[in-house]
């Protein structure tokens, strides 16, 4: 076979993981056979990035794009699908077949991938799936195209792990751990909730901190984290414990935040949506920020990293494992909702919603986001997302882009929105930081990609996979950023001057740590006394291959 070469001349190039963070150099980058080669023969073909930007693909580290409860949440917004329709692109390869879809804030699979594609994004990871459902979730990422995709699967509120934990028995709990991990085709773990997700389904209240008992007094917030995140570390995933904390949502929770913090000191743990878990004031009292607090804890301890989770203003949809934070933001909010219990595992809510300027809550999440943006000391612990679609859609990313960059922007929109739990906030005292290129090229692909553990994404360097991405340079940061100039993934040019050409297939990442196959004979026991699938027909994705 003939090798595929592109010499992507002349543009500047911002590689963080490779330059150290300066300021954009002009040179050549040469892809051969879907990697970043040295050099290339002069022959080769060329594209001409003179005057362009060029990054990595973008790596989204953590996104809702796949499974039963994204397919939920498509079924419960049929207004959204007549008001986005999305045409089939004009593809240039014959071996693809173009397909139409739908929009809005949960597109249909072949528009996720379609449009990931478009924004310069090239690997995303579904950031929470039920081992039960797994089965679905590969299903739709197999028709979503382009994108190299990978699952974080959910573990914290299921009943095996839960007794494992009872019975003081962390080696096997990190043995089934590792065992579900590879059924379920997974990347990494994900707690959502521990805890309170389990004991609100069995018709108690949700937990509100990290030593309520959940059933069995052995059983607690605090040592479901300390299982799994001992358990990841163990296992050597390429991604710690991905952390949804508890009280997500709520006026005071920053000190759950922190306890929880405090509570894995020296461990690996990575923390998500953080802006959802740093407002201080009291529960059904007041609210107020608390972003300075939080992210001064993460500034200190380098072994923590977080993404943002920003609020966009803006049509949004909530959809998240913690059914019971959807059940009380449906209460409050009076709007439709869907709530779905994943029998022994977990559980699943979806509230479709809208971020108002006008609206006081809204606007102090907005800021709150941005302040843990601009006081970050160190963007490869403190990386981009919008938890799309819970903050916001994807398709939101470059004016979130344009609000870190330019101040005078950022300062007129925070004269719009509700003063009222704003004022007093870091962000309303002033913050001048204006993040440069390079912090863009790291918050968005280096620095996610390394806290995936992904050696060969998110940067340009001689063997990392040719995922691409050359922008026009345009002061508004919002339309360059919303409209790349070419993308390639794989060594594949998917987007030439701005049109979706191709569409190939993503790779599926994924992990198989080993494990004591003695728990298999422990599992087998459990499935046949208590689950509605046998033992044998669980498995999403072929074990130990
Ligand atoms: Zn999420």
């Amino acid at each position: 076979m003939s090798k595929t070469r592109l010499r992507i001349a002349g543009g500047v190039v911002y590689d963080p993981a490779n330059d150290g963070g300066a300021d954009g150099g002009i040179r050549d980058v040469c892809i051969e056979d879907g990697r970043i080669v040295a050099e290339l023969p002069r022959d080769a073909p060329k594209l001409d990035a003179r005057g362009m930007v060029v990054m990595a693909g973008g790596v989204d580290i953590h996104s809702h794009i796949a499974g039963s409860s994204v397919n939920q949440g498509r079924r419960l917004l049929p207004e959204e699908h007549a008001a986005d329709p999305a045409p089939a692109p004009p593809l240039a390869d014959p071996d693809a077949i173009p397909r139409s879809g739908t929009g809005g804030t949960i597109p249909t699979t072949f528009t996720t991938g379609y449009r990931y594609a478009a924004l310069g994004y090239t690997t995303a990871m579904e950031a929470a799936v039920a081992p039960l459902a797994a089965r679905q979730a590969h299903a739709e990422l197999d028709d979503t195209p382009i994108i190299d995709a990978g699952l974080f699967t959910l573990l914290g509120n299921d009943d095996y792990l839960l007794r494992q934990i009872a019975a003081g028995e962390a080696a096997r709990a990190r043995d089934y751990a590792a065992w579900v991990l590879s059924a379920a085709g997974g990347y990494a773990i994900k707690i959502v909730n521990p805890g309170g997700v389990e004991r609100w389904k069995a018709g108690g209240r949700n937990v509100t901190g990290l030593d309520d008992a959940v059933g069995s007094g052995a059983v607690t917030p605090r040592r479901i984290l300390e299982t799994l995140a001992d358990a990841a570390n163990a296992l050597e995933l390429p991604h710690p414990v991905h952390i949804h904390c508890n009280n997500l949502g709520q006026a005071g929770n920053a000190t759950t935040t922190l306890e929880t913090m405090r509570a894995l000191a020296g461990r690996r743990a990575h923390f998500t949506h953080l802006q959802f878990h740093s407002y201080g004031g009291e529960r059904g009292k007041s609210w107020k920020s608390a972003a300075k607090e939080v992210i001064e804890h993460v500034n200190a301890h380098p072994e923590v990293s977080v993404d943002v989770g920003q609020v966009m203003f803006g049509p949004a949809t909530t959809l998240t494992a913690d059914a019971p934070v959807e059940y009380l933001l449906h209460a409050s909010s009076g709007r439709r909702w869907v709530n779905v219990d994943v029998e022994l595992e977990t559980g699943c809510g979806i509230v479709p919603y809208s971020y108002k300027e006008q609206a006081a809550v809204a606007s102090l999440q907005w800021a709150v986001g941005l302040e843990l943006f601009l006081l970050a000391k160190d963007p490869w612990r403190v990386v981009l997302s919008t938890d799309h679609p819970n903050g916001g859609s994807f398709l939101s990313y470059p004016e979130l882009i344009r609000l870190l960059m330019d101040r005078s922007h950022r300062d007129e929109c925070l004269k719009r929105v509700n003063q009222k739990l704003v004022a007093g906030s870091a962000l309303a005292d002033g913050l001048a930081r204006e993040y440069t290129l390079s912090e863009i090229a790291t918050v968005t692909r280096a620095a996610p990609a390394r806290l995936l553990g992904l050696k060969h994404k998110g940067h340009l360097g001689v063997g990392a996979d040719a995922d691409v991405t050359v922008y026009a340079n345009d002061a508004d940061r919002a339309k360059m950023f919303s409209t790349p100039r070419h993308v390639i993934k794989g060594g594949v040019l998917v987007v030439e001057e701005g049109q979706l050409r191709r569409a190939p297939t993503g790779r599926r990442l994924r992990v198989q740590p080993g494990y004591d196959r003695a728990v298999t004979r422990d599992l087998k026991r459990w499935f046949d006394g208590y689950a509605c699938v046998s033992f044998e027909n669980y498995p999403a994705a072929e074990l130990g291959e």
